[in-house]
């Protein structure tokens, strides 16, 4: 789940590994470890709690030298932050680190124990170590061993292995958590994600599910599922090395729309199986606590209030569970009532929105069961006051105007949600998996709807020269709306206003004319009929549409609307996936005003002050 680095190499490779560690750090984790083997079999462990600040200090301090090693962060599943345990985890002459989550460790405690084997950790990953260890008294090579290991196995991992007897060689693992090999002259690497690699090397080698490999300084044998002798492909990265590079983008803010893909990828990583919802991996104890939830209660500002908004509709029609979303400087300032058994959540990208911090510390007082924080930056004050933390780690964002941290919070709450629901009895194996098929649809269709692009693009010129716009939708579209209102303000300067379509002959009706477009955001769901006449209602005042439907929603364009057809996807996960049209519109409506896309005028990224 968080980071995971190894080398082997000629050279001493233990600042190499640190490196990589702190190139994952965005990722949130609570602990750090390294073990490094030299050329004479010794083998040097150093873990540390806490930040990989501090497990470099330490390295320095032992002075590790060595060619071969694996190192890790540690986000907490399977027993609390602690440096026992942290990761490497030993088992005689095995090193082992691991992302991810052995469902069946219990199991296999039992059957290792019997074997006599000394449990040091409570960690899940523990297991693997002995397993390992047991296997390679019977195994040829440290590969078959692992081969015959992981078979045991059942749930998400990325697993490193290295034998102190045996430093020529590493062995690794891929099952549900991803491991990426590096190549370099004489010295292969070994990662969780290449962003550790890209000092020492650009030349990398994905491998696929199920696959078991060898990494040696010179070479790299992998083997599938089956055990049969397999080639991947190996590929020239032109990642950015940097994140504060806009690379081929022109703005911040459109190269951030372009990675949700891979944001949502990371976000899922290793939380999901083919059809569940890992609930482990939203920390330790979640199991525990999300049963008892009667009541949640969301506390957030500006694009985070919107995620939670949508959520709420989740929480109360998928999970059951009653929400109440609020806005932070609101909800400190008054007095309000704790109900019984109530989670808390914040919302927030940066983790330091001083509303939602000071909300936290207030409520912390109030009796909430727990606090639990959704965030995107690792260590940030949210994430160390709170009980626990969802990271939706996607990546630092620097457009000011939010985007994938908005996509990533809603992935990352829809899990939540879901996860609560199967705690609570109230969500079934089959609605679980087709909210996990849903969830792992997105990516791909995310990418899809990018490619519209040019055709949103064209659109926004009729709506540069206006000074009022109306976004509409209904049931969870409706705060998809206001996020849509909301990115158009920030960045156009347009004033923009969401309303829930039904209420529009409440009064925002007055304003219709056709210097006022009106944006729908309709999915075919069981609101669309009532969506419909409120589209009806708004034509018969002279106003101009602008429609994003399902294709199958059977609107029809004229002079007075125009409509951009996407593809079907799931009701469940529709509100994430029609966030993304709603952005590029934003984005080029700004491009033709010719205003600070990424830096717009009295804003600010992390807004730490009330
Ligand atoms: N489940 C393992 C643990 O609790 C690994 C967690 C991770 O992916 O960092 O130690």
């Amino acid at each position: 789940m968080c980071g995971i680095v190894g080398a082997v190499a000629q050279r001493d490779v233990a600042e190499i590994l640190v490196e990589g560690l702190r190139r994952l750090e965005y990722r949130g984790y609570d602990s750090a470890g390294i073990a490094v083997v030299d050329a004479d079999s010794n083998m040097t462990r150093v873990r540390r709690l806490g930040k990989v600040k501090e497990l470099s200090d330490a390295v320095d301090a032992t002075q590790v030298s060595g060619g071969t090693g694996i190192a890790h962060t540690r986000w907490a599943t399977h027993g609390e932050p602690s440096e026992i345990n942290a990761h490497p985890h030993v088992s005689g002459d095995i090193s082992v680190v691991h992302n991810g989550i052995i469902e069946n460790h219990e199991t296999l405690r039992e059957v290792l124990r019997e074997r006599g084997y000394v449990f040091e950790s409570q960690t899940d990953t523990e297991v693997i170590a002995h397993l390992v260890e047991w296997e390679r008294r019977t195994s040829e090579t440290l590969v078959e061993a692992l081969q015959k290991a992981v078979k045991q196995l059942d749930g998400a991992y990325g697993t490193v292995v290295v034998d102190r007897n045996d430093p020529s060689r590493v062995v690794v693992a891929r099952s549900g958590s991803p491991i990426v090999i590096g190549f370099g002259v004489g010295e292969n690497f070994i990662a969780s994600d290449q962003l550790a690699l890209l000092s020492v090397t650009r030349r990398f080698m994905y491998l696929e599910e199920g696959d078991v490999a060898e990494v040696t300084r010179r070479d790299v044998t992998v083997f599938d599922a089956q055990g049969q002798l397999v080639e991947r492909d190996i590929a020239e990265s032109n990642a950015e090395h940097d994140a504060g590079d806009k690379g081929q983008y022109r703005h911040f803010m459109q190269k951030e729309i372009f990675e949700q893909p891979t944001a949502l990828i990371n976000t899922m990583e290793a939380r999901l199986t083919k059809d569940t919802v890992i609930t482990e991996s939203i920390g330790v104890n979640a199991a525990e606590i999300l049963a008892k939830v009667e009541h949640v209660q969301i506390i957030a500002c500006g694009t985070s209030y919107n995620a939670g908004m949508t959520a709420r509709y989740w929480f109360e029609s998928l999970a059951g569970v009653s929400c109440d979303v609020e806005i932070a400087s609101e909800f400190r300032y008054r007095k309000f009532v704790t109900r019984p058994n109530s989670l808390l959540i914040t919302l927030s990208q940066s983790g330091e929105t001083a509303d939602t911090l000071a909300a936290l510390r207030l409520a912390k007082e109030k009796g909430y069961m727990a606090a639990m924080t959704v965030c995107n930056v690792a260590g940030s004050s949210l994430v160390r006051e709170s009980d626990f933390a969802f990271m939706t780690r996607a990546g630092t964002e620097i457009g000011v105007a939010s985007t994938k941290a908005f996509t990533t919070q809603l992935a990352a709450l829809l899990m939540l949600v879901t996860a609560m629901g199967k705690q609570q009895q109230r969500i079934d194996g089959a609605k679980e998996a087709e909210i996990v098929e849903a969830l792992h649809a997105l990516p791909a269709q995310i990418q899809a709807a990018l490619a519209y692009d040019k055709e949103i693009e064209a659109l926004a010129e009729d709506f540069a020269d206006k000074h009022h716009t109306l976004f509409l939708g209904r049931g969870e579209f409706y705060p998809i709306a206001m996020e849509a209102s909301l990115k158009l303000k920030e960045i156009s300067y347009i004033h923009a206003e969401a309303y829930a379509a039904g209420e529009l002959k409440h009064g925002p009706l007055a304003l219709i004319d056709a210097d006022m477009p009106v944006v729908v955001v309709a999915p075919n769901n069981e609101l669309l009929e009532k969506l419909k006449s409120n589209v009806e209602e708004v034509r018969a005042r002279g106003g101009l549409l602008y429609v994003f439907a399902d294709a199958a929603a059977g609107f029809e364009a004229d002079d007075s609307m125009k409509i951009i057809n996407l593809p079907h996807v799931s009701e469940i996960t529709a509100p994430i996936y029609y966030t993304i049209p709603m952005q590029l519109l934003s984005y080029h409506v700004a491009l033709i005003k010719g205003t600070d896309v990424d830096q717009p005028r009295n804003l600010a990224k992390a807004v730490t002050v009330e």
